[in-house]
């Protein structure tokens, strides 16, 4: 399975850096994931969020966040729409889900019929 992911909103922040005490250069990123086979494509419900200092090249964890990080992480959160969460078939998979309804219908047909007698 393909996985690919889609930063699906990316902010530039003006909060100092926890590490470097930098100004510029963080960067607020939302991923989600989605994966993907030759029958179906599956969408994530689940968001990753990653801040990212570009001045001193290193990801800031959650755990080193100060107050202010937090404020503007709760107000980019709300700034954009997730992707919805859902199970796509593709052509392959709906021919396949196709065949099988049609098999399991015929099957119970050919039931129904042999327990009324109808054959
Ligand atoms: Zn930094």
């Amino acid at each position: 399975m393909i996985v690919k992911e889609f930063v699906i909103h990316r902010a530039d922040i003006n909060n100092h850096c926890p590490n470097c005490f930098s100004a510029r250069g963080m960067v607020f990123s939302f991923i989600q994931n989605q994966k993907e086979n030759s029958w179906v494509i599956i969408t994530a419900a689940e968001i990753q969020e990653q801040l990212f200092c570009q001045h001193c090249s290193q990801e800031i964890y959650p755990g080193s966040w100060d107050e202010a990080i937090e404020r503007v992480y709760a107000y980019q959160r709300k700034c954009f729409q997730p992707m919805p969460s859902e199970v796509r078939l593709k052509k392959k998979g709906k021919i396949a889900v196709g065949v099988a309804l049609m098999f399991l219908l015929s099957g119970v047909g050919l039931w129904i019929s042999l327990q009324n007698g109808w054959l």
